[in-house]
């Protein structure tokens, strides 16, 4: 990692687009969907066939409405439309229907945890606006002299959601990132897929030193992962600090990170810069939001991450980690106070979905937004953590059992019974094994005897082993001590 010299202060501001998880696009029908054959999900008004008219999509403003809410701004009764005007091969129209000067919403916040301590990053503005198509590169036989177009992505509806510059490291900005992801995720605003671009960033960033102006910043475009946005914040910033630190001055620019040379580059200075001749979109009239209809949009709002987690420590007594760990997707959390609910032992249940549940989950690469078609539904948990309470299974075996029920959905009674797991509890059966095992080994037993009481645990393992692991470890020991008493 490079060190910016000490002396400077990093300033970041985030401005990242949001897909809202519509089924349609903004101003037509079509279908949104990923990964469709290109150009499929068009009409004439995506297309920018001349004569057509836009018609807003209800849903898309109810979604943008959301994470305004969500992120504590202030809705505007009524904003405008504006037209983006720029030419570009992917873009029919010559323009994007876009806000401007009016957008929706403005002025929220998001806190953020820092080194322990809660910061908050003010949010200056979120705005709605149509994605443009894309150009492909790549794939193609003729790649190397065309340009392909695909159209699919035209139209779909974003939010742009801009900070004032208020982070101070990579660090921060990725803790936002992170953050930011995690409401639109918890709301149903975006899914969240930065490999599918429904979550891009674009970050500010300048230095300075502590206490003087802000300094000139550029802007690094297209950041589509969180560890790409650590990653070019922090070089960016090593790389203006050098200039300073030559003698020289920052420009203003966008710049492209470069993630296979760990670096950023240059792609257009200020000059060059878009003049986006923005204008009222005359095909549209002002937007109105009926205000009863936000107030029931924010009754309707899910409780939010950073209070649920608070909820976890308080109500379940879990850590700090624990309940970071749970409240990491709405299903995960979900799925946990389902299981708390039906046995009614969080911790054990917190445990076992941390320590299992989520390797096993890790291990398939599933993805812990949506666990609804999981094998493993949370009243089997609860139903296994409820055996072992009762010392029908001991909790080695309900490692068995959780990963059979994972795999098959089995109840944890079917597994127990048909693998025959149930914990040998009776004395009587164990008293058998033990003293077999005993008669069997005379010098180890006349050792332990004769007060190597080190050599017990080696008894137990054998008892264990001889019983495939379900003799009732307490039962096991006692029995031992009691025969192997010198
Ligand atoms: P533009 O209209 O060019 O996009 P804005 O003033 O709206 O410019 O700012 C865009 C983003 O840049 C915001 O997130 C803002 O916080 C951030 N920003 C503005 N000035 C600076 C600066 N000097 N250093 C870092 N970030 C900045
Ligand atoms: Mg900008
Ligand atoms: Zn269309």
């Amino acid at each position: 990692m490079p060190l910016t010299a000490a002396r400077y202060e990093t300033v970041i501001g985030l401005e990242c687009h949001a897909q809202l998880r519509t089924r349609s696009k903004l101003f037509c029908s079509c279908s949104t969907a990923f990964g469709q054959a290109p150009n499929r999900n068009t009409c004439p008004v995506c297309l920018g066939l001349p004569g057509t008219l836009p018609v807003l999509n209800r849903d898309a403003v109810a979604l943008a409405v959301r994470a305004g809410l969500a992120l504590n701004c202030t809705i505007h009764p009524v904003s405008q439309w504006s037209r983006k005007n720029y030419f570009y091969p992917d873009l029919p129209k010559g323009y994007q229907i876009s806000q401007f000067d009016r957008p929706f919403a403005e002025n929220g916040h998001l806190d953020i945890a820092v080194d322990g301590e809660t910061r908050r990053v003010r949010i200056q503005r979120i705005h709605m606006e149509e994605d443009a198509g894309k150009s492909l590169h790549e794939g193609f036989p003729d790649s190397d002299r065309n340009t392909h177009i695909d159209l699919n992505r035209s139209g779909t509806p974003l939010i742009e959601i801009v900070t004032h510059p208020d982070l101070r490291s990579a660090e921060e900005s990725q803790e936002y990132l992170t953050r930011l992801k995690e409401i639109l995720e918890y709301v149903d605003v975006c899914d969240g897929n930065m490999e599918e671009g429904s979550l891009r960033c674009d970050a500010n960033v300048s230095i300075r030193e502590p206490g003087a102006e802000l300094g000139t910043r550029t802007e690094l475009k297209n950041l589509n992962s969180i560890r790409f946005l650590g990653a070019a914040i922090a070089h960016e910033a090593d790389r203006q600090a050098g200039i300073i630190d030559g003698g020289g001055r920052v420009v203003q620019e966008t710049r492209l990170w470069n993630s296979a040379e760990e670096r950023t580059v240059s792609m257009r200075s200020k000059e060059e810069a878009h003049d986006y001749r923005y204008f009222p979109e005359p095909d549209l009239p002002l937007l109105v939001l009926d205000e009863p209809w936000v107030a029931r949009l924010h009754g309707m709002l899910p409780e939010l991450p950073a209070p649920r987690r608070a909820r976890f420590i308080g109500e379940f007594g879990l850590s700090a980690y624990d309940a970071g760990v749970l409240t990491s997707t709405r299903a995960l959390a979900d799925y946990f106070e389902e299981v708390v609910k039906l046995c009614g032992r969080a911790k054990d249940s917190a445990n076992w979905i941390m320590g299992d549940l989520l390797r096993l989950l890790k291990d398939d690469e599933a993805d812990l937004k949506d666990l609804s078609a999981m094998p493993l539904q949370p009243a089997m948990l609860a139903a296994m953590i409820g055996l072992i309470d009762a010392g029908t299974i001991s909790g080695k075996i309900g490692k068995t059992v959780i990963e059979a029920m994972y795999r098959s959905g089995e109840s944890p009674e079917a597994i127990v019974r048909t693998q025959g797991l149930r914990q040998i509890s009776d004395t009587g059966e164990i008293e058998k094994i033990v003293d077999a095992i005993i008669d069997a080994n005379p010098g180890p037993a006349a050792q332990v005897r004769s007060g190597k009481a080190g050599t017990i645990g080696w008894f137990v393992g054998q008892v264990m082993k001889a019983t495939e692991g379900r003799a009732n470890p307490k039962s096991v020991n006692e029995l031992l001590r009691k025969k192997l008493a010198g």
